[in-house]
């Protein structure tokens, strides 16, 4: 498989272009082609030399995604799925700003993004984990959802979250290299401050990214208080158990001196009681984080489902009687298989019949 124009930054170009015996400023031409103009084949790339054009065209390839669906929703969230050189499918989701939380003028714009094939960390809950890992996305491949997305839906994306289907952290390197190409000015733009990559729970990752120079945020998906909670329903736990992980997250805010906010998903007489909402409380106050209660979204072939809603309100009351900052997200999309994984593993499964 050829490598992507698309995963170089301006070094790797020039250092390819004095290769070539071409101008050191082709190199930038090229990015400005990628970036700026959005240019969909490399022939089209009309001020570079043909010679030059035929040369790129036999090493590298340009877009490595292509539309397969998309699906909106009522609330207009849009959920897109893309189709993978092999074959292979992720998806990404469109969410436009709520007005509840940010009001109504608000043009905040956030992408959704898958960052595997997969996943290897099998939380009991969560679709993208049901088949198991496939591959990493590379850096392009990561970085080309948001031209997509951005190509279909006619908007502008102003913030990322790195929440589709996967573990970020367990395919650091390109999601260094993404981040690179998200917020450079030569590429998308988009400040690291309105970046949100999400884990599981990958301790050295944790650390690893805390010293990282880039003021990206982080975001935990906690969804149990206690290791006997969690422990039910992440294995991730066994290894880096909840003392560990908040050890590393306060390292995380001394580094980056910024809020971590910690996810749970309320379900149904696993996580939802009282205890659980207590204990919460007192590591969200520890770490002063904020707390995104997300009521479950019920997954095909799971058997877990989300409590009555007094159930949830009382969780979150519970909370901000403690003064933490706690949304409960009536998730967007709920029509639309928003829950990550979902419409993938449907599409995926629905070849495997077609084929059979
Ligand atoms: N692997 C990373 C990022 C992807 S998961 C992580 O776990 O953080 C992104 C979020 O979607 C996680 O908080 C995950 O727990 C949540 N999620 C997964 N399945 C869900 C479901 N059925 N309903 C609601 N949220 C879900
Ligand atoms: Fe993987 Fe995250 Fe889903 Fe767990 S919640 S299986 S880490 S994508």
């Amino acid at each position: 498989m050829r490598p992507s124009l698309l995963s170089q930054t301006p070094e790797e170009l020039s250092e390819i272009m004095e290769g070539l015996g071409e101008p050191s400023y082709r190199g930038g031409q090229i990015l400005e082609w990628l970036w700026q103009k959005r240019a969909t084949s490399i022939e089209g790339m009309s001020n570079l030399p043909a010679r030059l054009r035929e040369h790129l065209k036999e090493s590298f390839t340009l877009r490595s995604l292509s539309p397969a669906k998309s699906q909106g929703s009522r609330d207009s969230t849009r959920k897109f799925l893309f189709r993978l050189h092999d074959g292979r499918y992720i998806e990404c989701v469109l969410i436009p700003a709520s007005p509840a939380l940010y009001g109504e003028r608000s043009d905040r714009r956030t992408l959704c993004v898958s960052s595997q094939v997969g996943c290897a960390f099998g939380c009991k809950f969560c679709a993208s984990g049901l088949d198991g890992f496939t591959r990493n996305l590379t850096a392009d491949e990561i970085a080309g959802q948001v031209l997509l997305a951005e190509e279909l839906s006619g908007e502008k994306v102003n913030n990322i979250v790195f929440m589709g289907m996967g573990e970020p952290l367990a395919n650091l390197p390109q999601l260094l290299k993404a981040l690179e190409l998200i917020t450079s000015p030569w590429g998308l733009g988009i400040g690291a401050r309105h970046l949100t990559v999400s884990t599981s729970g990958l301790v050295p990752q944790i650390r690893k990214l805390a010293d990282h120079p880039q003021q990206i945020r982080l975001a935990i998906s906690l969804h149990g208080a206690s290791n006997d909670v969690r422990d039910q329903i992440m294995p991730v736990n066994r290894k880096w158990p909840v003392d560990e992980l908040f050890k590393a997250l306060s390292y995380w805010t001394k580094r980056k001196n910024q809020k971590i906010t910690l996810e749970y998903i309320l379900i149904d007489g696993i996580n939802a009681d009282p205890a659980q909402a207590r204990l919460l409380a007192q590591h969200a106050e520890s770490l002063r984080a904020k707390v995104n209660l997300i009521p479950y979204n019920t997954v095909d072939g799971l058997k877990w489902k989300r409590p009555p809603e007094e159930e949830c309100h009382a969780f979150r009351d519970i909370l901000a009687a403690r003064g933490i900052p706690a949304t409960l997200r009536l998730e967007k999309g709920h029509d639309i298989d928003a829950a990550c994984g979902q419409l993938r593993l449907k599409e995926e499964h629905a070849e495997k019949q077609d084929l059979s």
